[in-house]
């Protein structure tokens, strides 16, 4: 950097537009305005010595009126030296940068001149005009005396502004000059330390620091900035090294404070950009994995399409309140938060309720319904005929609260399909829940949404499934829910049917109301006894009772066999199943109330067929080769078939022969052999009573289970012992009771019974009496067996056997009396299945036979008693033992 510069009293005078040159500063310019490169030829490129010129400030017109009360008061007044602007017309001469000439230049009265340090040449092509490359370095002030625009460029009498030497070393040991120049120094070391951080190119400038005298420093580090044009002339204009010095002082704090602000801001933006990016890439690396997975939907969009649908949802406006609430929440959650999930599941349910959704309901035509029901179920008049009038009170008052209809009866006896029969003919969709096992008040009404895993209660879940409003409801096994310490379904139940209360319906996990008024509910159950009072009384129960053997055959024929060779992809023309088979399956391999276990063994014989057939049909394609036709399929087919019992083909009977069974000429018709090969040897005979009873100290019971009535052996036996009494067989409280009242009655009636020889005589003397009932794995309980427990006592200790085709029920009091029991009909209907002949019942029970079909109490012989001794007399041959005596 140049010490002093001798200035010579003429410069040529290079216009900056809107940008100064300060002292010590580098600049490297362009010049292809004719004057500028004329100016550059002249003084710079043509010249040996390589001379000075004058750089000098221009200002636009249109800056100037807005900036001249700034200029004249900021910049002047500080330096305490007035700044002038000589006003020029171009016009005359030249115009500065490729202005028009008629437009006015203020030329600033102050510049600086300048030297070149590297100059380079160059020809625009195809225009040929030469431009050149100037790297200028600014020197020192000078004061403009006279401009002259005459010329290809600009000249201009001059005068120095700097001080001398010996000017400046005086202000040097001004004190006021020394604080200034160390405010500078710290300011300036401040802002070196900063950017020696940043860019590590602090160590050059800290050695100016040092070296160079702080005046001159000023000009430097100001330069280096940017700054507003008014602050470089201001700069500029500041001819007194102390104002240099506080005002270059001010500028560099300036300076250091917007990288302090901006460094803050960039941290923090930094910051945020980091945890941004951060999610970003997770983002991707989610949607990559989603990708994977097959499951690319985007959030975003999922949310967006959430919102859609909770809109088009129907919902009431509270409800649609709560809903907007959970959405906002929502949205400002990520999704990988807790409570993310839960929230938008919940919202999905919303969205996905029926609120208003209901299926059209078409005109009920009363006779189409019934059509409906009979052509879906064989018999079943009252039951039907009850439906009917529920159905015609609903199309005469559509809103009418009639009671909510309950089928009970055994399984299998078509309480499901009478409920979905009714759907049908209403024109309603039809949806089951089962209610079986229930224990948990949350199974209804859901679980509250704090608790983890929490989800709707399953009429809610039914609703959603179904998608309407108006579903017909079935609520199947009502009377299989049970009350423990989480709670009472059944009272969750009773608010369900209420028609008072369902029509805000509170499930924890929904926590809005919902409307279940139009819901038409329909409930089974197996058993009324279980189900609570208050329950039932708000139902209209309608008992299915079972079937006889003949309804069954009829209800085979006309419709599980049918439907079964259409499940199967078959028709008459491939199995036929011929009524007698039909009949030999009803007696000996289901021995049940209703027609499901019998609908799975012609399932079982459809099976088989469908092998064969396409057994046939791949034999065709191949038998060109292939003589021998085998049947590897149905082999397999046999082997692996659970219903068919393996085990029990009889020896003798291998697959091969099986197999030849079925090469019979088109259509398959099933015989006794085929069923016996299938089905496995019959399971039940009329027989088993006899073989049972064969021996003394075995009766034969009637009772009831949740199957329906059926048959239960009770047999008696007396070991050497104590005289204690054993039970076995799984039994409750009351039959336990009904065994100790059956033998203390036994005992007490042993001489008359010819049971012991005098009134004194200990029965049990010497020995234990053991009570068991088979089918030891099912639980028992109930009075209904005090009469078959004392017979087969009667016939233990008077070794006599009774009747094999004779089974009983009824209470016994402890003096003897035979009470009325329950299910008399489905104990009759059991009685018939299993071949009995004779049924022996309370007396009072003989108005329940008016239930029991005709066709099954023309098979029986009703046998009535009233006391324990009328049992006896029709339980054994030949009538009571005491009878015997008394007749004698
Ligand atoms: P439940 O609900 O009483 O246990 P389902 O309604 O499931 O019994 O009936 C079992 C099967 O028996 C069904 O395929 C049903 O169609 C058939 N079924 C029952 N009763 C009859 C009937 N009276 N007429 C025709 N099919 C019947």
């Amino acid at each position: 950097m140049a010490e002093s510069v001798e200035l010579p009293g003429r410069l040529a005078i290079l216009p900056f537009r809107n940008k100064v040159l300060l002292p010590g500063a580098f600049i490297r310019i362009r010049c292809t305005s004719p004057s500028s490169v004329k100016l550059v030829e002249q003084e710079l490129w043509q010249r040996e010595d390589k001379g000075l010129i004058g750089i000098l400030p221009v200002r636009d017109a249109a800056e100037t009126t807005s900036m001249d009360s700034m200029l004249s008061q900021g910049a002047g007044s500080e330096s305490g030296e007035r700044s002038s602007k000589v006003q020029v017309s171009t016009s005359d001469a030249h115009k500065v940068d490729g202005k028009s000439p008629s437009e006015v230049i203020h030329w600033h009265t102050r510049g600086v001149a300048a030297r070149a340090l590297h100059l380079s040449r160059g020809v625009e092509k195809p225009s040929g005009r030469v431009t050149y490359i100037v790297v200028l370095e600014g020197l020192c002030r000078f004061n403009i005396e006279e401009l002259s625009t005459r010329g290809p460029y600009c000249t201009a009498k001059i005068s120095p502004l700097e001080m001398t030497k010996a000017e400046m070393e005086q202000v040097e040991q001004d004190p006021e000059f020394v604080t200034l120049s160390r405010q500078f120094k710290a300011t300036a070391m401040e802002l070196i330390s900063i950017l020696e951080q940043k860019q590590k190119t602090g160590g050059r400038i800290k050695v100016l620091l040092e070296t160079l005298p702080f005046h001159k420093l000023a000009d430097i580090f100001v330069a280096s900035f940017e700054m507003s044009f008014e602050e470089q002339l201001s700069m500029l204009d500041s001819i007194d090294p102390k104002v240099r010095l506080s005002k270059a002082t001010e500028l560099v704090d300036r300076h250091l404070q917007s990288i302090r602000v901006a460094e803050k801001i960039t941290k923090k933006v930094e910051g945020q950009l980091s945890k941004s990016q951060k999610e970003y890439l997770l983002r991707q690396q989610m949607r990559a994995i989603k990708e994977e997975l097959g499951d690319n939907d985007d959030d975003e969009d999922d949310l967006a399409s959430l919102e859609r649908k909770m809109q088009n949802a129907g919902m009431p406006s509270s409800v649609w309140k709560h809903a907007q609430r959970e959405l906002r929440r929502l949205k400002k959650m990520q999704p990988q938060q807790p409570g993310y999930n839960s929230s938008r599941v919940y919202l999905e349910l919303l969205a996905d309720l029926p609120w208003q959704k209901a299926s059209e309901e078409p005109e009920l035509d009363l006779k189409a319904a019934k059509d409906q029901l009979d052509c879906d179920h064989y018999g079943l008049m009252k039951v039907k005929q009850r439906i009917i009038e529920y159905l015609a009170v609903r199309k005469l008052k559509p809103d009418a609260r009639g009671p909510v209809l309950c089928f009970v009866g055994p399984p299998g006896v078509g309480k499901t399909s009478l409920a979905s029969s009714i759907a049908s003919a209403l024109g309603r969709k039809f949806i089951r829940i089962s209610l079986g096992g229930v224990k948990d008040e949350a199974d209804i009404r859901g679980h509250r949404r704090t608790y983890i895993g929490s989800m709707p209660g399953r009429l809610i879940d039914g609703l959603k499934r179904a998608g309407v409003c108006n579903p017909v409801m079935l609520l199947d096994e009502i009377d299989k829910t049970g009350s423990d310490v989480r709670g009472d379904p059944a009272s969750a139940l009773l608010e369900v049917l209420d028609p008072e209360q369902n029509k805000s319906f509170n499930d924890h996990y929904l926590n809005v109301p919902f409307d279940l008024s139009k819901v038409i509910f329909v409930a089974t159950a197996n058993r009324m006894q279980p189900i609570p009072p208050p329950l039932l009384d708000r139902m209209e129960v309608i008992e299915l009772p079972g079937y006889t053997a003949e309804e069954k055959l009829r209800i085979a024929m006309q419709y599980l066999v049918p439907r079964v060779l259409d499940q199967h992809g078959l028709s008459s023309a491939s199995l036929q199943i011929p009524e007698d088979i039909v009949k030999l399956i009803i007696q000996s391999y289901t021995r049940e109330a209703g027609v499901r276990n019998l609908e799975r063994k012609l399932a079982s014989l459809a099976r088989a067929a469908a092998v064969r057939v396409t057994e046939q049909e791949h034999a065709v394609s191949v038998s060109k080769d292939v003589q021998k036709l085998t049947s590897p399929l149905l082999e397999n087919r046999l082997a692996e078939e659970p219903e068919m019992e393996m085990e029990v083909i009889p020896m003798g009977v291998n697959n091969h022969e099986i197999s030849n069974a079925f090469r019979i000429a088109s259509p398959l018709v099933v015989d006794e052999a085929m069923l016996e090969k299938i089905l496995g040897p019959p399971r039940f005979d009329d027989r088993e009573a006899a073989d049972r009873v064969a021996t003394p100290g075995v009766s034969v019971g009637l009772v009831w289970t949740n199957f329906g009535g059926d048959v239960q052996f009770v047999e008696a036996t007396s070991v050497i012992g104590n005289g204690e009494l054993h039970l076995t067989g799984q039994l409750g409280d009351v039959i336990k009771e009904s065994a100790k009242i059956a033998l203390t009655w036994v005992r007490t009636r042993a001489a008359d019974l010819k049971l012991a020889v005098a009134m004194e005589t200990n029965l049990l003397q010497g020995r234990d009496i053991h009570i068991h009932f088979p089918a030891g794995a099912v639980p028992k309980d109930g009075p209904s067996a005090g009469v078959t427990l004392v017979t087969a006592l009667v016939s233990m200790f008077s070794e006599k056997s009774v009747r094999a085709d004779t089974a009983m029920t009824g209470e016994m009091t402890l003096r003897g009396l035979v009470l009325p029991v329950g299910g008399v009909k489905d104990k009759v209907l059991a009685a018939h299945r299993y071949g009995i002949k004779r049924v022996i019942l309370p007396e009072r029970n003989l108005k329940d036979l008016v239930e029991v079909p005709a066709a099954v109490l023309s098979t029986l012989e009703i046998l009535v008693a009233k006391r324990m001794e009328d049992v006896l007399e029709h339980a054994f041959d030949g009538g009571c033992p005491w009878r015997q005596q008394a007749k004698l």
